[in-house]
């Protein structure tokens, strides 16, 4: 054996748990040759030494921090799709604790709450709005004011309709929690980098403005070509990264307009340039 590493038969149990998250076949081999292989088991364990941490001895770290997980969480939110088992099977979820699980539910019905409103969407985020946020909002009177700040009568093409201020700070915040969350359930690993939102519902005015609009182009041709999501008519992403210095997510919620997540990369304009 080599490296001078001592053998330990606790090694085995350490590595399982670890690569069994992964659930890929080539994985599952290893383990099962490793049971009749020390030497091979041995590689295994450095191997699952670089393996994230999250997994180790079978206690789940929270994903957005490094405390102990005491829940999952769904990524995106639950109250984005429609009520229903038939709506809400096969949804991601992550590890997440105490702290980062209380403070999730309002900033949750906020972005549901800009999404339903949001110019494009299909027929899904009407169904939202009619099963949850009218509700919410006849139960909840303040919670309306809050959310319909500087609310006014508009016209769109022909339609009578209603524009309020949206809170751009608060939907980054629940947005960027969600790559967060997608990123980790795709790697097993936290992104700690900061996270540019780009929503394309807040920019049409002038796209050129856009920060990271070349990054955007550039990485859109290396984005996968289908995208993932248990239940798309509500919420569909693609994800695409080197690792969590660089990369970019694509998410769609209700097929309305895209909205962009961006981390790190070379040549982009550091935040404070924004002008969106
Ligand atoms: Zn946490």
């Amino acid at each position: 054996m080599s490296g001078g590493v001592p053998f330990s038969e606790s090694a085995p149990l350490l590595i399982y748990p670890g690569l069994g998250v992964y659930h890929t076949t080539s994985t599952s081999q290893l383990v099962r040759q490793a049971t009749k292989q020390r030497r091979l088991c041995l590689r295994l364990f450095f191997a699952a030494k670089s393996m994230p941490c999250s997994h180790w001895g079978g206690m789940e770290i929270c994903y957005m921090c490094e405390a102990a997980a005491t829940s999952r969480e769904h990524v995106p939110p639950r109250c984005i799709f429609p009520r229903g088992d038939e709506h809400r099977k096969s949804l991601i979820t992550v590890p997440n604790c105490d702290v980062h699980n209380s403070t999730k539910s309002k900033s949750d019905e906020y972005l549901r709450h800009v999404l339903v409103c949001s110019p494009g969407v299909n027929e899904t985020a009407a169904q939202v709005a009619r099963e949850s946020l009218v509700p919410s909002f006849e139960r909840r009177p303040h919670i309306m004011e809050t959310f319909l700040t500087n609310v006014r009568p508009v016209t769109l093409g022909t339609d009578e309709t209603g524009a309020f201020t949206v809170d751009v700070r608060r939907f980054e915040s629940a947005v960027s929690s969600i790559i967060r969350g997608l990123y980790f359930h795709e790697t097993g690993q936290k992104l700690r980098m900061k996270i540019t939102v780009l929503n394309a519902a807040f920019c049409t005015s002038d796209l050129r403005a856009a920060p990271h609009l070349a990054y955007i182009r550039e990485t859109e041709r290396k984005l996968p070509d289908d995208y993932r999501g248990a239940n798309q008519r509500a919420f569909r992403y693609a994800l695409h990264y080197q690792d969590d210095s660089c990369g970019l997510c694509r998410m769609r919620f209700y097929d309305g307009h895209p909205i962009y997540g961006v981390w790190g990369g070379r040549g982009l304009r550091p935040p404070s340039q924004r002008s969106a």
